[in-house]
């Protein structure tokens, strides 16, 4: 455990942390479509949920939009990472759109399972956080079968029509340990619940997670790096302080980590979310590093290795660099 005073002072620093391979996929189509087809390209939504990808893609000439009625017809639409409903491409193709999809694979793999079990009329069950932009296009795809699932509290209200037909699906960005929580309420109401054919939540969420758990009892503080819509950066939160960290804060840039949260901190803990980019987490180390957190010791309990090839409409573009 920690030791107090200022030569005990180290930062452990989680590996794997920052971008999985759907986000660098997704970051990289986009910078490739700009390189092919020039400004203006239009994305709907943040292509990965951080500020700073989303700022500088922002200056190079990237139009982030809600909607596709905001994009002038026929103009290039990326599709960010996590994925659009059906409803999304065919108002798209209405209005005549080049579209490239980001979409990170493992989402469409989700995608995938919904359709699949809604043709066999199951109820679905998603687990996942209302409002966020992969449950609404996953649901999107069996709209009359999908009921959302928004954690344990919510498991009361579900209703189904058929108990003997229910499976359940997730978001790929959630607490493990919490969606467990959730699907062992949901077997108590539905004992005929089926399981997904694969994990859902992605293997560069679980990665992150186990990583920062691995560290978080030894931490007085862990800051984690990444955006407050980033839904697995605020679950790194979670977890390290459901894991025994003395505090936990998530911050955009370094200039936001406050000098009191380091006042009688002798360990801290530093990771970052799967859409962060590894110069953000370099400037957290460099301020700590100001502050006498000098000594910076990895925390390693996966390597990751997953690269996702880019949508097949920009893999030409890729091959000639
Ligand atoms: Fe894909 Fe997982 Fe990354 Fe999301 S967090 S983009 S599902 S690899």
């Amino acid at each position: 455990t920690a030791t107090g005073g200022a030569t005990g002072k180290r930062v452990l620093l989680a590996e794997p942390r920052g971008y999985c391979a759907g986000v660098d996929r997704a970051v990289e189509t986009v910078e490739r479509a700009l390189e092919k087809h020039g400004a203006p390209i239009y994305v709907r939504k943040e292509i990965v949920h951080n500020r700073h990808v989303v700022q500088t893609l922002a200056e190079r000439g990237v139009v982030f939009v809600e909607e596709t009625d905001e994009v002038p017809i026929g103009g290039l639409l990326v599709f960010s990472a996590h994925g659009v409903s059906p409803a999304v491409h065919r108002s798209a193709a209405e209005r005549e759109l080049r579209t490239i999809d980001a979409t990170c694979p493992l989402v469409t793999k989700v995608h995938q399972e919904a359709k699949r079990f809604a043709r066999d009329d199951y109820d679905i069950l998603l687990i996942g956080h209302e409002g966020h932009e992969e449950v609404e296009g996953t649901a999107g795809e069996a709209p009359d079968h999908v009921r959302l699932v928004d954690g344990p509290d919510a498991v009361d209200a579900v209703t189904v029509r058929d108990e003997s037909k229910v499976v359940w699906l997730s978001q790929t960005t959630l607490s493990v340990d919490e969606t467990m929580a959730t699907v062992a309420r949901l077997r108590e109401r539905f004992p005929d619940l089926q399981d997904p054919p694969s994990d859902d939540i992605c293997y560069a969420t679980q990665n992150r997670q186990v990583a920062v758990k691995a560290m978080a009892a030894e931490c007085d503080l862990v800051i984690v790096v990444g955006s407050r819509n980033s839904s697995n950066s605020v679950r790194l939160v979670e977890v390290a302080l459901g894991a025994g960290a003395g505090a936990a804060h998530l911050v955009d840039y370094a200039r936001e980590v406050d000098p009191a949260w380091l006042a009688g901190v002798a360990t801290i803990g530093v990771t970052s979310g799967a859409s962060v980019p590894e110069i953000l987490v370099r400037g957290v180390l460099d301020l700590l590093a100001e502050h006498g957190f000098g000594s910076v010791l990895p925390v390693t309990t996966a390597n990751e290795t997953l690269v996702f090839a880019l949508p097949r409409e920009l893999r030409e573009a890729r091959a000639q660099r």
